[in-house]
């Protein structure tokens, strides 16, 4: 059996609670190095066989979860953030169904959302947006055209950028070219939820290209663009509204 699990975005308490019981009991590791934070590999048995994807091929990582099913054993693939987000874990699920090979998934805390912690913000203000778009830069991984930030920002809604925080200058130029004011506030957040490695920047399309170069940050980080950054009031939410009823609470 091999269980796909969401890490979490690096702090080691943001697995799930089932995430870290299905890898507390895993004969065979296999964690994409290049993001999961290492210590969560604490959570494994110490005989557990560990395995670091960053430096395998996918008929590599298949191998080892062919033999692991052979030996009976059970396999955790272990996956930073979510694994459905930018995780290349479809033609992992794919490649495992045509080989009759039994798997499940937990889902994990992405990177999008830990960014919202760090930050201490929501996405969905009243009145400013009720949608978060999650896209990343085309760059060496193209992005269909439909879906160009050129394109997606005419929504003005909230956009959180994966993958691209070395495309910032490129990413500015097409948020402006959008209609984005160079006013509109911008956060990089880097290593969300690293304990002592994360770092906030917060600024606006006109600052931030120079804010991020200056703080050296090329790698691991989330940017998120949109009107819900802006310290101006907005309207409050219905939910806690005592002029709006519910199916727990009569207005009063
Ligand atoms: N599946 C992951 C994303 C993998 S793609 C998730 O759900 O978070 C890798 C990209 O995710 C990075 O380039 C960066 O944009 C973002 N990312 C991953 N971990 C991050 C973190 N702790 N803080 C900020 N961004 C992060």
């Amino acid at each position: 059996m091999v269980h796909i699990v969401g890490a979490g975005p690096g702090d080691p308490e943001l697995i799930t609670v089932k995430g870290k019981r299905l890898l507390s009991e895993a004969d065979v590791v296999i964690f994409a190095g290049s993001l999961v934070n290492e210590e969560i590999l604490r959570y494994c048995k110490p005989e557990a066989e560990i395995y670091n994807s960053a430096q395998m091929m996918l008929e590599e990582i298949l191998h080892v979860i062919a033999l692991a099913e052979k030996a009976g054993k059970t396999t955790v693939r272990l996956h930073t953030g979510d694994p459905s987000i930018y995780g290349a874990t479809q033609e992992q699920m794919d490649a495992m169904r045509e080989r009759g090979i039994e798997f499940d998934v937990t889902p994990g805390v992405s990177s999008v959302l830990a960014a919202a912690a760090a930050l201490k913000q929501e996405y969905t203000l009243p009145s400013v947006t009720q949608t978060v778009i999650i896209t990343r830069r085309g760059g060496r991984t193209p992005v269909p055209d439909s879906e160009s930030l050129k394109k997606l920002a005419q929504h003005q809604t909230t956009l959180c950028i994966f993958l691209s925080v070395n495309l910032l200058s490129e990413i500015k130029q097409d948020l402006m070219s959008a209609g984005f004011k160079s006013s509109t506030p911008v956060a990089v957040v880097y290593k969300a939820s690293w304990p002592g490695e994360e770092k906030i920047i917060r600024g606006r399309l006109d600052t931030i290209v120079e804010q991020v170069k200056e703080a050296k940050i090329d790698r691991t980080a989330m940017i998120v663009v949109g009107h819900c950054l802006s310290s101006k009031s907005h309207p409050k939410s219905n939910l806690y509204s005592p002029m709006f009823s519910h199916m727990f609470r009569q207005a009063r």
